[in-house]
């Protein structure tokens, strides 16, 4: 039956897809991608000869409504993005929209995603987790950010460039302080991957001393705010001291 399939794509090791996965991308009748040529190296990858046809953020909407009325006439359509799982920092989001207003069935599949995979591997609290995608560009812009999220007790997950990292990280220790604990996971599934833990303002240091330690794809993660973290005794130590000086004669 016609039906929209979201198909995750591996984020760096070409073996992480999964079986139903290419069955799917195999089967349907057009494969809409982010980039044409970037999914086409996949695909030939796994020989697999679907059409593909472009969907990216900039033509989103219009394309959307193009699908539809195929969906609609009984094709299916895979969507894809260039790594991961759609719709997670990538678009979709208008597609599966409008699929869902016109009653097309939208079936998700199961797969690689970078946020995913690096929680699952920080060593971080994972019970909660609050994902932020990417901060902000500018500077102010991704201090308020940070501001907002300042007593977040969640674990924060964020895509970071690694033009940004040093600045992002700066950024952090300005708002959250030099203690709190952020995770950087770089190049998951690739090659080069490292998951590296420490205080924020030690983590500044490590990146600033390699400049290979900034590179490549990056999961930035950053620990949640604990009321009961040393800062925060301290404070709550002194404002105690504070009322038993003043009750002394
Ligand atoms: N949809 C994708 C997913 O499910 O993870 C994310 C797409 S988003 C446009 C791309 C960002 O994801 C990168 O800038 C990086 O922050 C993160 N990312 C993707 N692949 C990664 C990898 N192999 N290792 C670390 N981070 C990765």
């Amino acid at each position: 039956a016609a039906a929209l399939y979201i198909v995750p794509t591996p984020i760096g090791n070409l073996n992480d897809i999964s079986q139903r996965a290419l069955d799917t991308l195999q089967q349907v009748d057009l494969i809409a991608c982010e980039d044409t040529r970037h999914t086409a190296k996949l695909l030939s990858h796994y020989q697999i000869s679907t059409t593909t046809w472009a969907l990216h953020d900039h033509n989103e909407q219009y394309k959307s409504e193009q699908l539809v009325t195929r969906l609609l006439s009984g094709q299916s359509v895979a969507l894809v993005s260039d790594a991961g799982t759609p719709l997670i920092s990538d678009p979709g989001y208008h597609l599966v929209n409008s699929c869902r207003d016109a009653g097309v069935q939208v079936i998700a599949l199961p797969g690689p995603c970078a946020a995913v995979t690096a929680l699952s591997a920080a060593g971080l609290p994972t019970d909660r987790f609050a994902f932020e995608g990417f901060l902000p560009a500018k500077e102010k812009a991704r201090l308020d950010k940070i501001e907002s999220l300042k007593d977040e007790p969640r674990t924060l997950v964020f895509y970071e460039s690694p033009r940004r990292l040093l600045d992002s990280v700066v950024a952090l220790i300005a708002v959250l302080g030099d203690e709190r604990r952020l995770v950087v996971a770089r190049e998951l599934t690739k090659t080069f991957e490292t998951i590296h833990s420490l205080p924020a303002a030690e983590m500044l240091i490590w990146l600033q001393q390699d400049s290979n330690r900034s590179r490549g794809e990056i999961v930035l993660m950053v620990a949640g705010y604990r009321p009961d973290s040393d800062d925060e005794l301290s404070a709550e130590v002194l404002r105690t001291l504070a009322l038993l000086r003043g009750e002394l004669p």
